[in-house]
């Protein structure tokens, strides 16, 4: 079974979560401690670097 990325432990591949980016995955508990994964659909380090190219955040 996969991996969530950020507490090691295994899943099925249903129920976690994946970065559209990088396919880095989350389990469900993971996922909701950082949202951003829910929220955008890729991970923390992935939304950075698309804050940087496109910001599409418009916070100034
Ligand atoms: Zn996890
Ligand atoms: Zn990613």
């Amino acid at each position: 079974m996969p991996r969530c990325s950020v507490c090691g432990e295994e899943f099925p591949e249903w129920q976690l979560i994946r970065c559209g980016d990088c396919g880095k995955a989350y389990c469900r508990k993971c996922a909701e401690e950082d949202p951003t994964i829910l929220v955008l659909g890729v991970c923390p380090d992935c939304e950075e670097a698309h804050e940087a190219e496109e910001d599409y955040w418009d916070w100034g």
